[in-house]
């Protein structure tokens, strides 16, 4: 199998609970990462009332407490079996300041494509930057959007960039 190079930068698309749990491991790893988050704030679906966002007013996790949380970082014991939207986010923005996660997010910034070009990707985002992110086979940018809007989906595992089906 062919060896990572871990020197490379990875960027991560999103800051809602798959994204910084990425950017929390990368860092834990010392691995380099970009984190580009389109909101003003992490959360993702849980940021209520954000575009973004799915949930509802009085929406509640349908997964148990010790289901959904993350293994390393448990709910508060106050909360209750099934939190409430507001707290999932607020657990969420809490695990972000425990590890130190804020000062690696560039908020208010979307990706807008994400296209292989030789031994890097190129990540476009919507204020006009192009950043060539140094990854190589296999690695590829960390993806981590439930419901992404981007132009392209970059398989993790391969070089395949397909159209994404909207
Ligand atoms: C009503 C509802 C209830 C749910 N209940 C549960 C539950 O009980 N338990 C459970 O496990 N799951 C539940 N889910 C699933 C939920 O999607 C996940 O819990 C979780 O939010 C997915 O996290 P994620 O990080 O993958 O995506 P998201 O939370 O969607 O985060 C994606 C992030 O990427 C950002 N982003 C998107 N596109 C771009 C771009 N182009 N550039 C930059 N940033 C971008 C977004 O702003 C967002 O912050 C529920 C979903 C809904 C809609």
């Amino acid at each position: 199998m062919e060896a990572f190079d871990y020197t490379k930068k990875y960027c991560t698309v999103g800051a809602g609970c798959s994204g910084l749990a990425a950017a929390k491991n990368l860092k834990a790893h010392q691995i380099p990462c970009d984190v580009i988050e389109a909101e003003d704030d992490v959360g993702g679906n849980w940021y209520y009332g954000k575009p973004r966002s799915s949930v509802y007013r009085s929406t509640h996790l349908i997964s148990s407490k010790p289901l959904t949380e993350y293994t390393d970082f448990p709910m508060p014991a106050h909360y209750p079996d099934y939190p409430s939207h507001a707290q999932v986010w607020e657990y969420l923005r809490s695990y972000a300041k425990t590890f130190g996660l804020y000062e690696s997010i560039e908020f208010n910034t979307a990706v807008e494509r994400i296209e292989k070009a030789g031994g890097f990707w190129e990540v476009t985002l919507n204020n006009n930057q192009t950043r060539r992110e140094l990854f190589t086979a296999p690695a590829a940018a960390i993806i981590t959007c439930r419901n992404i809007s981007l132009q392209y989906r970059v398989s993790v595992h391969g070089q395949k960039i397909s159209q994404l089906e909207q």
